[in-house]
């Protein structure tokens, strides 16, 4: 059931409070949220979701004071980062409380939690007042959902409900950044770009690929975003290369160059004005991409900067590892 009135609101935050699954639109992507406090309700979200059980998830909360009821200390890093970002697409990872259940964090020590800059997911939040666990409400490793009908397409049968906020703003998922060290690290790119963070946090750095390897982030660990199609990710001005399979999709910045034989009769083409509506618009591409009946997906790459570094982090993702940026098969 798809929800949109205040009343609705007030009758999702009741179902959350009682322990069921409710999907929220936020700014990044829509969530699927459950009563974090609840070991049960939680466990619903990995089984309707077909999530890993070992990634763990980052909890929602509709008030700044609300950290205290999840983690254990709150750092002068974190504190910092609030301030700047809250509400906003920024995780922060923080020592949890011991009421924290296993199930939320994987069984680690530490919690991630972010609050939402949405108005439908701060008021629902707000109004069933529990922090709410809410990974991205799709199927397991398929694109996150930007639209209340791509959550029902994936997840419509296995949830209480829907709530209907329309296309999040950013497109992308939160930053992720760890601050139970010394120094703050990414963990993952998202939402906020690393240059905001540094004009906050100067000595903030990114995690690197071993640490990473190494379960940091657990989330990098699994398949995920991707789209039935198969997705390349090519350079912007590519030479021209020939034998591509008719009915491909591209998506860029710049027009497909011309392939040189004639032979590609793109199926889709959307050219996007600058990284930011390109991040909005490719999980949606994706999706629509996967409805049309698209083999091959051409995701033209961007230069770092912005939201830069996290969409090409999920284009690489959603082509997996045997795609080579920048080379232009298939
Ligand atoms: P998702 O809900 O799919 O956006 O994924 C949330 C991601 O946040 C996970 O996949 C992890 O990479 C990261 N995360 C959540 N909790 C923690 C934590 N306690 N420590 C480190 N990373 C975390
Ligand atoms: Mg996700």
């Amino acid at each position: 059931m798809v929800v949109t009135s205040t009343k609705d609101i007030e009758w999702a935050a009741r179902i959350l409070r009682r322990g069921g699954l409710i999907a929220f639109p936020t700014e990044t992507v829509y969530g699927l949220g459950a009563h974090a406090l609840l070991p049960e309700a939680v466990r619903a979200i990995f089984k309707a979701k077909g999530r890993p059980s070992d990634n763990p998830l980052i909890v929602h909360i509709g008030r700044r004071e609300d950290v205290s009821r999840i983690a254990r200390d709150v750092p002068e890093s974190a504190l910092r980062l609030m301030n700047a970002f809250w509400p906003g697409p920024l995780s922060i990872v923080l020592p949890r409380r011991w009421d924290v259940p296993d199930v939320v964090t994987g069984g680690r020590d530490t919690v991630a939690i972010r609050m939402p800059d949405h108005p439908v997911a701060l008021r629902l939040l707000q109004v069933a007042d529990v922090p709410v666990a809410a990974p991205s409400a799709n199927r397991s490793g398929a694109p996150s959902p930007t639209t209340s009908q791509a959550v029902l397409e994936d997840l419509g049968d296995r949830i209480d409900g829907v709530l209907e906020g329309g296309v999040p703003r950013v497109g992308l998922e939160s930053t992720v950044v760890d601050c139970t060290g010394i120094q703050p690290v990414v963990l993952r790119h998202g939402g906020i770009p690393l240059e905001e963070l540094r004009l906050v946090e100067p000595d903030i750095r990114v995690a690197t690929t071993a640490e990473l390897g190494a379960g940091r982030s657990p989330g990098a660990r699994h398949v995920h975003y991707r789209p039935r199609a198969r997705v390349w990710i090519v350079t912007p001005g590519d030479a021209a290369q020939g034998g591509m399979p008719p009915g491909s999709a591209w998506i860029g910045q710049s027009e497909p160059a011309d392939r040189g034989y004639g032979l590609t009769p793109w199926a889709k083409i959307e050219v996007v004005p600058d990284v930011e509506t390109y991040a909005r618009r490719i999980f949606a591409f994706f999706r629509e991409c996967d409805r049309e009946g698209i083999a091959h997906i051409h995701c033209e790459n961007v230069q770092p900067g912005g939201l830069g570094e996290a969409l090409m982090d999920r284009l690489r993702r959603a082509a997996g590892d045997d795609s080579i940026p920048g080379y232009t098969g298939p």
